[in-house]
């Protein structure tokens, strides 16, 4: 299989030269040129996750040095549960999919861990893999994780000084070797601009073999199919009924995941995304406009933005596709934390308690036609400071979370300046 930019003004690659490169040289993003095509029959009857991703995703590896390790990178990668609960017996159709038991408390882990085992297989002393990532929140945690014990490929991660949490910060400086964590004397834009700034000089990026692990990287979509596959294939075989999904969303990786598995032939329904205040997807939704926009601050932060960087490979493949965008301020937002947990006992973060508004919100005929299944995006632990005051209780972290704690930080002082970025690439022993 190879990959095409949505821009079409660059050359077809391989999934491992897709990889690499993150995004393509006209600026566009890599799709397959093909999708394969799976009947039911052909997914053996309560296979767990990691074979099923292993055999979802093996054609798109085809004919690459990622094939033959897929099923390990598979069984390491989704070491974790996948829970389908049942947070309201009053309503069976209504499931929510908890995709945050990963060791960073949210579903990036299922991208990141399977992105970065790539990279690990393919990186070569002589080809070395950097994956460079500036951040203010999920993901850079979820790679340094990952990364943590590679033995080809490292990490070095920037965040802003003095601007992110405490366990944010935590998260970001706990990882043994190969992670760097960089603290950056500056705001998040100026992280990105020295993350920017190394791409641009060639001759480091090609020392240190530059890449990127943000939500765009088509590595990082494909195995997030996978936990889709498996929901919606148990769910269907349990009632004959194709389960509708409905998504938290901000950049659209995790919907456009969806959107892509159901084209591969999983059953799966109708696909209802629910975003925080950010009124791009709604109003594009129900205008037939796209019009990006500067993304506003909410509640539900990790879904903060107003340009959501998938909507161009939606935009070429499947918009029709989404059945409906449901816009979720921020007093929704608590309403939803606070009337789930006061009816169910359930406790959301503010990210998940968009799609719960959303399912809500759906009229009686449509929500009870079949079973809806809710992707519970991170734990609510995660927010502690906002949803703790709306359920009036404290939260207790789970396992990974708490260990997090209790890890040994190493983090570097940086100045905003390329030359201190460079020199940190460059230290031996980084
Ligand atoms: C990243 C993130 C999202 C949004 O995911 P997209 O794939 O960008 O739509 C939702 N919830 C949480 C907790 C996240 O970390």
């Amino acid at each position: 299989m190879k990959y095409l930019s949505t821009r079409g003004q660059a050359p077809h690659v391989t999934a491992v030269e897709a990889l690499r490169a993150g995004v393509a040289p006209d600026g566009g993003l890599y799709l397959p040129d093909a999708l394969p095509h799976f009947d039911l029959d052909d997914f053996p009857a309560e296979a767990d996750l990691a074979p099923l991703a292993s055999q979802l995703l093996a054609p798109f590896f085809a004919g690459t040095a990622i094939e033959p390790a897929l099923a390990a990178i598979c069984e390491s990668a989704f070491d974790f549960p996948l829970p389908l609960v049942t947070p309201d017996k009053a309503q069976p159709g209504l499931q929510l999919l908890e995709l945050f038991h990963g060791p960073t408390g949210a579903f990036k882990d299922f991208g990141a861990r399977f992105l970065f085992r790539c990279f690990d297989t393919i990186a070569r002393p002589e080809d070395p893999i950097t994956v460079l990532a500036a951040t203010s929140g999920d993901t850079g945690g979820a790679v340094g994780c990952a990364a943590e014990g590679a033995r080809h490929a490292r990490a070095v991660i920037l965040f802003p000084k003095g601007r992110i949490s405490a366990f944010q910060e935590r998260q970001l400086c706990c990882w043994k070797a190969p992670v760097s964590a960089l603290r950056v004397a500056g705001d998040f834009d100026a992280c990105q601009a020295l993350v920017k700034a190394a791409f641009a000089d060639h001759e480091l990026s090609a020392r240190h073999g530059l890449t990127s692990a943000n939500s765009i990287s088509i590595g990082r979509l494909l195995p997030q199919m996978a936990y889709w596959a498996k929901a919606s294939l148990d769910v269907y075989r349990a009632g004959e009924t194709r389960p509708g999904l409905i998504i938290p969303t901000g950049n659209l990786g995790n919907a456009f995941a969806a959107v892509l598995a159901r084209a591969c032939g999983l059953p799966i329904g109708p696909i209802v995304l629910a975003t925080n205040a950010n009124a791009t997807l709604s109003d594009w939704h129900a205008s037939g406009h796209y019009a990006p926009r500067d993304s506003i601050a909410t509640l539900a932060n990790a879904m903060d933005v107003g340009a959501p960087s998938n909507f161009e490979r939606l935009s070429g493949f499947g918009e029709h596709l989404i059945a409906d965008v449901q816009r979720v301020d921020d007093a929704a937002i608590r309403h939803r934390i606070k009337v789930s947990f006061d009816e169910t006992g359930y406790i959301a973060c503010p990210h998940t308690a968009t799609a719960l508004e959303a399912h809500a919100r759906l009229d009686k005929a449509t929500r009870e036609e079949r079973p809806w299944l809710i992707a519970a995006t991170a734990h609510p632990y995660k927010f502690a400071e906002n949803v703790e005051p709306l359920i009036g209780q404290s939260l207790t972290p789970p396992p990974a979370l708490a260990a997090i704690w209790d890890r040994p930080v190493e983090v570097t002082d940086i100045a905003a300046q390329a030359d201190q970025l460079a020199a940190e690439l460059d230290a031996p022993g980084r």
